[in-house]
């Protein structure tokens, strides 16, 4: 791989495309969230961070790896679990501020054993019989 630097301002020591990590939108700590999704069902299965490298890592291995904010420190899903997230697809939202990566989810997404982290803990269910109209549906 030629190196070319073209661009200034681009965060350094990370495998990501230039054209790509020119575009993200970081947070303050150069993080983008990252959802997690279920590539078949459409189940949301969880929320993570990436930075530029760990984006790289998903994009290239094929295996979802986020930046650990307590950790400091990159992890690949399902090294120590054994839950593999097999990337299908990844995408950036529409202000490049989100990534989107379609999975196909090995067991529990969730640390606790839950298929997603939002099984539970439901703040509001419409619809669940309780004579709630639900107008789209
Ligand atoms: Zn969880």
């Amino acid at each position: 791989m030629t190196s070319t630097t073209g661009t200034t301002g681009t965060p350094p020591s990370s495998g990501l495309a230039p054209e790509i990590a020119a575009r993200l939108k970081r947070s303050a700590d150069g993080l983008l969230p990252a959802i997690a999704q279920q590539y078949d069902t459409g189940e949301v299965l969880m929320l993570g961070w990436m930075d530029d490298e760990a984006l790289h890592r998903t994009l290239t291995t094929g295996r979802c790896t986020y930046w650990s904010r307590s950790r400091q420190e990159y992890w690949v899903k399902g090294d120590t679990s054994g839950h593999f997230q097999w990337v299908k697809s990844v995408a950036l939202d529409c202000d490049a501020d989100t990534v989107l990566v379609k999975v196909d989810q090995v067991g529990a997404a969730c640390h606790t054993g839950d298929r997603t982290c939002f099984d539970a803990d439901v703040l509001r269910r419409d619809g669940a019989g309780s004579g709630v109209p639900s107008s789209d549906q």
